[in-house]
C-alpha cells in the first residue's frame, strides 16, 4: 500500500567552482558530502570535483536533452524521501545549465519539497563585477543564436538596451559575434572581454569594440578558452548635457551638405548609435 507519510527529501542546488576548485564552499562541500545522490551534467566532470575533496557520492547524470523526462524520474526520488544535490559542470545550476524543469515541479505547491540554494560561482557575475561598466542594472543574455540572423536580430533588439549587457561566447564565434556587434552597436561600444576566469589563462580586457577586435586579431591566443562578453549599454545624453563629440557633429555637418537634414540625421544616428531625436534636438539647439 502506497505510504502518503513519507517526508520527502530536500533539493539543494549547489554553485560549484568556474575554474578554481578552491573557490568552492563550505557549505558545498557539506552538502555534497550529507545528501543521497547528486545529479551531474556530466558525471565524470562533477567526479573529478568530488575526488579532488574526498568525497563519495552516487551521481547521476541530469542533461538538458533528456531534462524533462529526467525531471519527473527524480522529482519520484526526492518524494520518496531522497536527499537531492543538482550540480552542473560548473558554476550556479540552471545558468545556461540544465535544472529548470525540476526546479519547477519540485516548486509546485502541491509537492512540499524543500529546495534549498547554495550559492557560490557564477562566471556571469564574476566577469560583470571586475568589468568596470555599472552594475546596478544589467541585463543576461546567455548565448546569442549560432545562427547569423537571429543573431543579428536580437543584437537590434538590444541596440539600445540601456543596462549593462553580459553575454556568453564560444572561442570559435567570438569574432564573428563582435563584428555583428560593431556592424550594429557602432564601432564606439565599450566592451570588456572576460576569459579563463579564475584560471590559469585568466584575462580580462576592455575596449572600444574596434580596438578590441584589433587587439585580439594580433594574437587569438587571447580567445582560447570559455569566454564572457560585457557590452556597456546604450548611453542616453541628458537634455541638459547635449554635447556630441566633434567626429559626430563633422559626420552631421558633412552628409547635410548632401542630402537633407533628416536624411542626414538619421544616417548619422545609426553610425554612432544615437537616438536620432537626441540628435535632431541637438542640430536645432545649436543652430547649425
Ligand atoms: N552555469 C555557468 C556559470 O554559472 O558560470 C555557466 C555555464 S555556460 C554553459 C558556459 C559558459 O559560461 C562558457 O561558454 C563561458 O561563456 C562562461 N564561462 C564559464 N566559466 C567561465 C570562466 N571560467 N571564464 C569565463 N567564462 C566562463
Amino acid at each position: 500500500m502506497k505510504n502518503n507519510n513519507i517526508k520527502p527529501g530536500n533539493l539543494y542546488v549547489v554553485a560549484t567552482p568556474i575554474g578554481n576548485y578552491d573557490d568552492i564552499s563550505k557549505r558545498a562541500l557539506l552538502t555534497l558530502s550529507k545528501v543521497d545522490f547528486l545529479l551531474a551534467e556530466d558525471t565524470r566532470k562533477t567526479g573529478l570535483l568530488l575526488k579532488y575533496f574526498n568525497i563519495k557520492k552516487k551521481l547521476y547524470s541530469y542533461h538538458s536533452y533528456n531534462e524533462k523526462q529526467s525531471a519527473k524520474k527524480f522529482l519520484e526520488k526526492i518524494k520518496q524521501g531522497y536527499n537531492t544535490a543538482l550540480v552542473s559542470d560548473s558554476g550556479t545550476p540552471l545558468i545556461n545549465d540544465p535544472g529548470y524543469r525540476i526546479i519547477k515541479l519540485c516548486r509546485k505547491k502541491y509537492i512540499k519539497i524543500k529546495i534549498i540554494p547554495i550559492p557560490g560561482p557564477c562566471s556571469a557575475i564574476s566577469a560583470l563585477s571586475v568589468s568596470g561598466l555599472p552594475t546596478n542594472r544589467f541585463c543576461y543574455e546567455g548565448f546569442l543564436s549560432s545562427k547569423k540572423t537571429k543573431r543579428i536580430k536580437r543584437l537590434q533588439e538590444l541596440k539600445f538596451e540601456c543596462r549593462t549587457i553580459i553575454i556568453y561566447e564560444a572561442t570559435h564565434r567570438v569574432l564573428k559575434c563582435l563584428d555583428d556587434i560593431k556592424n550594429i552597436f557602432g564601432e564606439n561600444r565599450y566592451i570588456v572581454l572576460a576569459k579563463e576566469l579564475t584560471k590559469k589563462w585568466e584575462n580580462i580586457h576592455g575596449d572600444n569594440i574596434s580596438n578590441l577586435i584589433k587587439w585580439i586579431k594580433l594574437d587569438l591566443n587571447k580567445i582560447k578558452g570559455e569566454i564572457i562578453l560585457i557590452i556597456s549599454g546604450y548611453k542616453i545624453l541628458s537634455k541638459t548635457n547635449m554635447q556630441l563629440s566633434p567626429k559626430i557633429i563633422k559626420t552631421l555637418l558633412n552628409l547635410k551638405k548632401e542630402l537633407p537634414i533628416k536624411k542626414a540625421i538619421n544616417i548619422t544616428a545609426d553610425i554612432y548609435s544615437i537616438k536620432r531625436n537626441f540628435l535632431y534636438k541637438f542640430y536645432i539647439k545649436n543652430k547649425y
